[in-house]
C-alpha cells in the first residue's frame, strides 16, 4: 500500500525536481488596482519565464532590465493557475519532504493575496495557504484505506524577532522559544498545534490568527507589513499494514514588506522595525543562496526566521519562493531591488555559472590528455 504509493510518487516528484532543482523563483505580477492611475506600466515585455522592466531616464529612453525565472505569473494570472504550478510541491509533504513556500515583496505588491487572498475569501479567491490545506485533505481521504494521515497547523508571527503564537485561544500574545533538533519536527512546541481536516476548520483558524495579528498592532499600524506570519503544517502518515511513520512539515510564510526604509528620516519604533526586518530579509537571502550554491556553511542562527525554518531549507526539502512586483513606475526602484534578490535566492544565474565552471574543467582536461597522447607518442 503506502510504500507503492510512495515510490511512485517520489519517482515522479524527483523527475520534476531534478528538471528543477529544489529551490525555484516565481514572479508574480500584481493588476493595476482599480480607480488608481494605469496608463504607465513599469512592466514591458513579460512571458512564460522572464520578465522585462523599464527604468524611464533622463533622456526620454527608457533603459531596461530583464529577468528570468522558473516561472512568471502576469498580472492576469489567477489563484488556481498559480496554485496550479505549486501542488506537486504541496503534496510532496504527504510523502515525507518538508517544504517552504515563501511570499516576498514590497508592501503592496500582493504577497498576502498570493499566500491567503482577499480579507472576504470565497472559493475562487482562496490563495495558497486554503488551496494546499484543501488538496492535502483530498489526497489523504483518497488513500484512507492504505494510509491514516494526521494534519495539524501552527500559526506564529515574528516581530522584531520575537516568535508569538497566533492561535492562542487566551488572548495572551507570549514570547516563543525555537528549539532546532526536535525528534518529531515540532521546533516551536509551545505554541497551539490544531488538528484540522476541513475547509472551514482552516478558515476558522485563518480568521483566528488574523484577529491574534490585529490585537497586536499598535493604533495606527498595520502590523502585518512589518512581521513575518507563518502557517505551519505538520503532517504525520501511518502506513495502515506495516505501521510505517512518515513525517512532512510545510511552512507557508507571508513576509514583512521588503521596501527599504530611509534610515535618516524614522526613529523609535520604525527603525527598530526596518533594522529587523532588513537584518532577516538579508539572513533568509544569505542562507537561500548558500544553499543554492551548495556552500559547506549554511548561516540559519543568523535571524529567528532561519532558524525557525532551518529543518525545511536545504538538504531534501524544497523551497519556492513568490516574488511580487507592482506595476507602477513609482513603484521601480523597489522592483528592481526585488528581481535582484529574486534573482540572487534563484539557482538560475548559479547554475549558468556552474556550466562555465565545468566547460573550463572539460577544457582544462582535454588539454591534458593532449599533452598526455603527446608524451607519449614521445616514447615511441
Ligand atoms: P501585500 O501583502 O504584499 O502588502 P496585498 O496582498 O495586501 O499586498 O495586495 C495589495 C492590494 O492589491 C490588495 O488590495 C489586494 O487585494 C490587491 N491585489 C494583490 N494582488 C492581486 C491580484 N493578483 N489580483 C487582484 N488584486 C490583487
Ligand atoms: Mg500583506
Amino acid at each position: 500500500g503506502y510504500q507503492k504509493v510512495l515510490e511512485e510518487n517520489r519517482k515522479l516528484y524527483n523527475q520534476v525536481q531534478d528538471l528543477k532543482g529544489n529551490i525555484r523563483v516565481y514572479c508574480r505580477v500584481r493588476p493595476f488596482l482599480p480607480g488608481q492611475p494605469n496608463s504607465v506600466n513599469s512592466v514591458g515585455h513579460l512571458d512564460d519565464g522572464s520578465i522585462t522592466i523599464l527604468t524611464p531616464s533622463k533622456n526620454g529612453k527608457d533603459a531596461k532590465k530583464s529577468f528570468t525565472f522558473n516561472r512568471v505569473f502576469s498580472p492576469s494570472a489567477t489563484q488556481a493557475e498559480v496554485f496550479s504550478d505549486t501542488q506537486p510541491l504541496v503534496r510532496s509533504v504527504l510523502d515525507g519532504y518538508n517544504v517552504c513556500i515563501f511570499a516576498y515583496g514590497q508592501t503592496g505588491s500582493g504577497k498576502t493575496h498570493t499566500m491567503s487572498g482577499p480579507k472576504e475569501i470565497t472559493e475562487e479567491g482562496m490563495g495558497v495557504n486554503y488551496r494546499a490545506l484543501n488538496d492535502l485533505f483530498s489526497i489523504s481521504k483518497q488513500r484512507k484505506d492504505s494510509i491514516s494521515y494526521d494534519i495539524r497547523v501552527q500559526m506564529i508571527e515574528i516581530y522584531n524577532e520575537q516568535v508569538r503564537d497566533l492561535l492562542s485561544t487566551d488572548g495572551s500574545i507570549k514570547k516563543l522559544e525555537i528549539r532546532n533538533n526536535s525528534s518529531n519536527g515540532i521546533n516551536v512546541p509551545e505554541a497551539n498545534l490544531v488538528p484540522v481536516s476541513t475547509t472551514s476548520d482552516v478558515i476558522h483558524l485563518m480568521n483566528l490568527g488574523q484577529r491574534n495579528r490585529a490585537v497586536s498592532a499598535t493604533a495606527m499600524n498595520d502590523r502585518s507589513s512589518r512581521s513575518h506570519s507563518c502557517l505551519t503544517v505538520h503532517i504525520q502518515g501511518k502506513d495502515l499494514t506495516s505501521g510505517t511513520v512518515l513525517r512532512g512539515c510545510m511552512h507557508l510564510v507571508d513576509l514583512a514588506g521588503s521596501e527599504r526604509v530611509d534610515k535618516s528620516e524614522v526613529v523609535g519604533d520604525r527603525l527598530k522595525e526596518a533594522v529587523h526586518i532588513n537584518k532577516s530579509l538579508s539572513a533568509l537571502g544569505d542562507v537561500i543562496s548558500s544553499l543554492a550554491q551548495k556552500s559547506q556553511h549554511v548561516p540559519y542562527r543568523n535571524s529567528k526566521l532561519t532558524q525557525l525554518l532551518q529543518d525545511s531549507l536545504g538538504g531534501q526539502a524544497k523551497t519556492l519562493m513568490f516574488v511580487h512586483i507592482s506595476p507602477e513606475p513609482h513603484a521601480t526602484v523597489e522592483t528592481i531591488s526585488t528581481l535582484k534578490f529574486a534573482e540572487r535566492v534563484s539557482s538560475i544565474e548559479l547554475g549558468a555559472a556552474k556550466v562555465n565552471k565545468d566547460t573550463s574543467e572539460v577544457k582544462e582536461l582535454k588539454e591534458q590528455i593532449a599533452s598526455l597522447k603527446e608524451a607519449l607518442a614521445r616514447k615511441d
